[in-house]
């Protein structure tokens, strides 16, 4: 799957805040990609692997 940074991504979970959202922004790639809760803004820092393994789609 295609990906890069500012992408908005759909991901199988949701995160586990009030708002339960999936979707996240990317907003670090490098060895590792850091993504922002688009429901309360909070980053969560994934490896490659990990976040290729939680991604359901790319909406942007
Ligand atoms: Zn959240």
């Amino acid at each position: 799957m295609n990906y890069k940074l500012n992408d908005k991504v759909l991901l199988k979970k949701p995160h586990p805040c009030v708002n339960r959202t999936k979707e996240f922004q990317i907003i670090r790639m490098g060895a590792d990609i850091r993504i922002k809760c688009l429901g309360c803004g909070k980053t969560i820092l994934l490896s490659r692997e990990e976040f290729e393994k939680r991604l359901d789609k790319v909406i942007s």
